[in-house]
C-alpha cells in the first residue's frame, strides 16, 4: 500500500443533525482554513453552535492528552447532541470575559501572552545573582570552581584544603580531638598554626566562639594531582556541610559555599529556576500575597478593598527572584517597561549573545509577541499590567496576540464578539489580525453583530429567524459578496441596507440640569472638566483606551456613591463633583457576571421565584400533602434533591483546569425529589417550569399577574428566550447586563411610577448593545428612554454607531489611546460631533445626512 491510502485529506467540518439547546437538527458543512462569521438575533443559537457544539467537541477531542484522573471526569461530560460531527480540529476559545478590576488576579499581559514564561526561562539560564546587601555576585561553588580559585595562587605557594568547624568554648575538646582522629583526620589549623592531632590536647580556646579548620589536604601550587585535589575539595564540602576553605601559606583564607550563598553576608539565595520567576509557582510567588501582588483588607467602615502587598510591594515574587539580573535588570523591573523598550532590551541582548541557544530561542519567541502587540495598537501596555486593569477591548486583543504567537496551526479558534469594546475606527486592525490567524493555517469562527467584521468574513452562517424555540435553523450560508440575493433574514436586510436603525427626529435639549466633574486625572485623563447633561440619553465615546471607563467607572461612579451613601470606595483623583439636579442613587449596570454559584438564575435574580413557589404551594395537591412554598425551593432542604443539594449537577474541582459540571444522576438534573415533582400546576411540575423560556412562562402564568409583572421586563429587553432556570453563570456579558436592567425595572414596578421624581437615579451603562443584533437595538433604546420618562438620568459608554446616532448628547474622549487620549475632544448633539474630524465624528457623519441640523 502507498502512503496516500492511509492519509485521508479532510478539508471540511461536517455537522449532521445538531440538536444542542434550540438548534433544530441542523446540517452544515464548514470549510477549514476560512474566517466564518456566525450571525443572528440574540438567542438564535449562535453560541449553541459555535461554543456548545464546535468548541465543546473540539475540546473533548483533546481528552486523550489528559491524565487518567482528569479523563474520568471529562468522559462524563455530555457529548454535544448531534448525529455526526466530523473533521473538527482541536479548538481554542478566545473570549473577552474580564473579572472585576478589584478582583485579585495573577493574570497579566505578560502571562497571558506567555512572554513572562519565556523571560522566566531567560532569567533562569543566563541570569546572574547579586546580593542586594553586598552588591556582590553570588556563585554556587563546585569542586571545579574551588580548584580554579586555587590555580590563581602564585606558583609554588603551599596551601591547605580545609573545612571550618565551629567550636563552642564549653565543648569537650579532648572528645572532639578523639572524634576527628577516629574519622581519619590528622591535622587541624587553629590560631594561625597547623597542629597535629597526634601531638596531645588541643590548644586552649580564645574568648568567645572559635573556628578551627580541619585539614583535608596540603598542596603546593603547580605540583598538584588534579583528581586528588578535586576529591579533597569534595570531601571538604561533605564533611563541612557545604563549606570548604583554601588557606594559603601567607594566611589568606577563601571560603566557598556549595549552595547559592553570598560570601559577604552569608545570605542564602535560591538557584535560578524558571519557576522562581512565576507568580503562580509556590517557589517564586511572594509568600505574603501568593503572587497576587495585593492583599485584601477591610477598613473601619467595613469596605473591603485590596492594598499593595507590604512584603513585595506589588512585585508578586519573593525577594530572591529579584536578586537575579540579566544585564543588570531584574524581571520585575523589566516587566514594568513599555513594549517597545522591552523589544530594545532584547535586541541588545541578542546582538551580544546571539550564539547562546537559550537567548536565541527566547528572543525569537518574545520578539514575535511584542511585535504583534505593537501591530494591534497595544504598545502602551506594560507586561506587569493585570488583565482586569485593561480597557475592555484591550483584553481580547491581548488574547488574540497569544493565539497569533502560539504558532499553532490547524486549530479552530472561536471568538465571542471580537468587536466588543472597540471603536469603529479600531476595527480595521482587529480584522487584519484575525485574518492573519486564518492565513497561518487555522479555521476562525466569530460570533458577531458588527457589520464591518461580518463583511470581512469568507463565509456568513446566519441562524434564526427568531430566538429560542423560534430560532435554531440555518437561514443562509453565503459569502458576503452574494448577500444581495438573500431574502427572509434580518441580518441580510441590515447588511444590504434594506433596513436601518431609526434616527430620532428631535434631540432632547441639555436643559434639565448637569452633573459636573472637575480636574479628573486618573490613569491617562489629562486633568479634564466634564459636564454630563442629566435626564437625557448621554453617550460617552472614544477609541479603546481613550479613558472612558476611567472617567465613568473609575471616577464618577465611586465618587458619587461615596457622596450619596457615605462610603469610602477608592476613587481616581479629581478636584470637584457638583450637580444641579437632584440625584438620590447611582447604579452601575456593567457586564460583570451575576452570581458565582450555579444557584442564581433569571427567576431567582428577578425575585419571581417566590411567587412561583407560592403558586405551587397553593395547588390542591400541595394542600392535601401539607407542602409549603419552602418545599419548592432548591436552596433549602426539604423538597430538593439531597445528592446535589438542589444544584442539578455536581461540580468537580479539576485543580488546574476550570471546574467541570456533571449532571446529577439522582435527580437527573431536575434539582428536586420525585415527590416534589409530583405536584403540578396547569399540567407542569416545578422543574418543567424552570425549563421554560421567559416567553412560554409568561403565557403559562397568565392567571398570576404578580409573576407576569416580574417576567415582563425580560420580554421588553429581548431576553424572552432565556430559560427561567438557566444558571446565571452561563449568561453572556450582554445578557447579564440586560438582566440587571430588567431587575431594576421589575424590582417594584408600581413604586417606580409613583416615586418618579422622588428618587431620581443615575444609571451608568457599559456597552449595553453588546450581544445585540442591530434589529434589537431600538428595543433597548426604548427601554432606556422609559427610565428618562420616570425622571432618571443615563450615561452610556457605547461604540455601536447607530446607538450613538440615536443619543441626545455625545461626549467624545480621545483623540488616541493611553497617553495620546484622555481629553474631551468634542461634545454636543450627534450632528455637532459629526462635523468634527475625530474618529467618532467620522463614523457619525457616515450615518447622519448632512442636511440634518438639530
Ligand atoms: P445566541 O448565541 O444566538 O444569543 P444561544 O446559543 O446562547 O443564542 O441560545 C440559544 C437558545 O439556547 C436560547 O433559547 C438559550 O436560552 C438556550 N440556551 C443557551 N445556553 C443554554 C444552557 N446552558 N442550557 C439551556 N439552554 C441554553
Ligand atoms: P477606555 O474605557 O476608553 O477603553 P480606559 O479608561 O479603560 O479606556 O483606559 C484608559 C487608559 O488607562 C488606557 O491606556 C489603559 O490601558 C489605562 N489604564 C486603565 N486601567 C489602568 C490601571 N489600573 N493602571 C494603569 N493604567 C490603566
Ligand atoms: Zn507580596
Ligand atoms: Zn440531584
Amino acid at each position: 500500500m502507498r502512503l496516500d491510502d492511509y492519509v485521508s485529506v479532510i478539508s471540511e467540518i461536517k455537522l449532521r443533525g445538531v440538536r444542542v439547546h434550540n438548534l433544530k437538527g441542523i446540517d452544515l458543512d464548514l470549510p477549514l482554513n476560512r474566517l466564518i462569521a456566525i450571525t443572528g438575533v440574540s438567542g438564535a443559537g449562535k453560541s449553541s453552535l459555535a461554543f456548545d457544539t464546535l468548541y465543546a467537541e473540539g475540546q473533548r477531542r483533546y481528552i486523550g492528552t489528559f491524565s487518567a484522573y482528569t479523563r474520568q471526569f471529562l468522559e462524563k461530560l455530555d457529548k454535544p447532541d448531534a448525529d455526526v460531527i466530523e473533521g473538527l480540529p482541536p479548538a481554542v476559545a478566545v473570549t473577552s470575559t474580564r473579572s472585576r478590576p478589584e478582583t485579585l488576579t495573577r493574570n497579566t499581559v505578560g502571562t497571558a501572552t506567555e512572554i513572562h514564561d519565556h523571560l522566566s526561562l531567560l532569567f533562569a539560564r543566563i541570569g546572574e545573582v547579586f546580593c542586594p546587601q553586598c552588591e556582590r555576585r553570588v556563585f554556587p561553588a563546585t569542586p571545579a570552581t574551588v580548584a580554579q580559585a586555587a590555580d590563581e595562587f602564585l606558583e609554588e605557594t603551599r596551601y591547605l584544603i580545609t573545612f571550618p568547624l565551629d567550636v563552642r568554648p564549653d565543648s569537650n575538646r579532648d572528645a572532639l580531638a578523639d572524634l576527628l582522629r577516629s574519622t581519619g583526620f590528622t591535622r587541624i589549623r587553629t590560631h594561625g598554626m597547623v597542629v597535629s592531632l597526634e601531638a596531645g590536647p588541643l590548644p586552649a580556646p580564645d574568648e568567645g566562639e572559635e573556628v578551627i579548620d580541619v585539614v583535608i589536604d596540603r598542596l603546593k601550587r603547580g605540583t598538584e594531582n588534579g583528581t586528588r585535589r578535586l576529591d579533597s575539595i569534595e570531601t571538604a564540602f561533605i564533611k563541612g556541610f557545604g563549606r570548604c576553605r583554601l588557606i594559603a601559606e601567607n594566611g589568606a583564607v577563601r571560603t566557598f559555599f556549595q549552595g547559592w550563598r553570598c560570601s559577604g553576608c552569608i545570605r542564602v539565595f535560591l538557584p535560578p529556576d524558571p519557576r522562581l520567576f512565576r507568580y503562580s509557582s509556590p517557589l517564586g510567588a511572594c509568600p505574603t500575597c501568593q503572587g497576587f501582588g495585593q492583599v485584601v483588607e477591610s477598613d473601619h467602615t467595613g469596605w473591603r478593598g485590596s492594598i499593595i502587598c507590604p512584603s513585595c510591594h506589588g512585585a508578586r515574587l519573593r525577594s530572591e527572584a529579584l536578586a537575579v539580573k540579566v544585564d543588570g535588570i531584574d524581571i520585575v523591573a523589566l516587566s514594568s517597561r513599555k513594549i517597545p523598550q522591552i523589544a530594545a532590551f532584547l535586541n541588545g541582548l541578542d546582538s551580544r549573545q546571539s550564539d547562546h541557544p537559550v537567548v536565541r530561542q527566547v528572543v525569537g519567541q518574545v520578539s514575535r509577541r511584542l511585535e504583534t502587540l505593537c501591530r494591534i495598537g497595544l504598545q502602551e501596555l506594560t507586561l506587569d499590567r493585570p488583565l482586569n486593569h485593561l480597557a475592555g477591548g484591550e483584553v481580547q486583543r491581548v488574547k488574540l496576540t497569544a493565539a497569533l504567537s502560539s504558532g499553532l496551526v490547524n486549530t479552530l479558534y472561536v471568538f465571542d464578539e471580537p468587536s466588543g469594546g472597540l471603536h469603529t475606527s479600531d476595527l480595521g486592525r482587529l480584522i487584519s489580525a484575525i485574518q492573519q490567524l486564518r492565513d497561518a493555517g487555522n479555521t476562525v469562527i466569530v460570533v458577531e453583530h458588527d457589520p464591518e467584521v461580518i463583511r470581512a468574513a469568507d463565509l456568513i452562517v446566519d441562524i434564526g429567524p427568531g430566538a429560542g424555540e423560534a430560532g435554531g435553523t440555518i437561514l443562509f450560508v453565503q459569502s458576503p459578496a452574494n448577500l444581495a440575493s438573500v431574502e427572509g433574514s434580518l441580518t441580510a436586510d441590515y447588511l444590504n441596507g434594506k433596513k436601518s436603525l431609526p434616527i430620532p427626529e428631535r434631540r432632547k435639549a441639555p436643559d434639565r440640569g448637569h452633573l459636573t466633574l472637575k480636574g479628573v486625572r486618573g490613569n491617562n485623563l489629562k486633568n479634564i472638566d466634564v459636564a454630563f447633561p442629566l435626564n437625557l440619553l448621554c453617550v460617552v465615546t472614544g477609541v479603546s483606551g481613550a479613558g472612558k471607563s476611567t472617567l465613568i467607572e473609575g471616577t464618577l461612579y465611586p465618587a458619587l456613591r461615596n457622596r450619596i451613601k457615605e462610603e469610602s470606595r477608592p476613587t481616581k483623583p479629581f478636584d470637584d463633583l457638583a450637580t444641579t439636579r437632584q440625584i438620590d442613587a447611582v447604579i452601575l449596570v456593567d457586564q460583570t457576571p451575576i452570581g458565582r454559584s450555579g444557584r442564581s438564575n433569571p427567576v431567582t435574580y428577578l425575585k419571581a421565584f417566590d411567587e412561583i413557589r407560592k403558586t405551587f404551594a397553593a395547588t390542591h395537591e400541595s394542600k392535601l400533602r401539607n407542602y409549603s412554598a419552602a418545599r419548592f425551593s432548591f436552596n433549602i432542604e426539604g423538597g430538593r434533591c439531597d445528592a446535589c443539594e438542589g444544584n442539578g449537577f455536581l461540580r468537580i474541582d479539576m485543580q488546574f483546569l476550570p471546574d467541570v459540571l456533571v449532571r446529577c444522576a439522582e435527580c437527573r438534573g431536575t434539582r428536586y425529589r420525585p415527590e416534589t415533582l409530583e405536584i403540578s400546576y396547569r399540567g407542569r411540575n416545578i422543574a418543567e417550569v424552570l425549563d421554560m423560556t421567559a416567553r412560554e412562562a409568561f403565557g403559562y402564568f397568565r392567571q398570576r399577574p404578580k409573576v407576569q409583572a416580574r417576567l415582563r421586563p425580560l420580554l421588553d429587553l429581548g431576553l424572552e428566550y432565556l430559560r427561567l432556570g438557566q444558571p446565571a453563570s452561563t449568561l453572556s456579558g450582554g445578557e447579564a447586563q440586560r438582566l440587571k436592567i430588567a431587575n431594576f425595572i421589575s424590582s417594584s414596578p408600581g413604586a417606580i411610577t409613583r416615586n418618579a421624581g422622588k428618587s431620581p437615579t443615575l444609571f451608568l451603562f457599559d456597552e449595553p448593545t453588546k450581544g445585540l443584533h442591530p434589529s434589537e437595538i431600538p428595543k433597548l433604546i426604548e427601554a432606556l428612554r422609559s427610565l428618562l420618562t420616570l425622571g432618571h438620568s443615563l450615561i452610556v459608554i457605547e461604540h455601536a454607531p447607530h446607538f450613538i446616532a440615536a443619543a441626545d448628547w455625545v461626549i467624545d474622549l480621545g483623540p488616541g489611546a493611553g497617553d495620546e487620549g484622555g481629553q474631551v475632544i468634542s461634545e454636543g448633539t450627534p450632528e455637532a460631533v459629526a462635523k468634527t474630524k475625530t474618529p467618532t465624528g467620522t463614523v457619525l457623519s457616515g450615518i447622519l445626512s448632512p442636511e440634518r441640523n438639530l
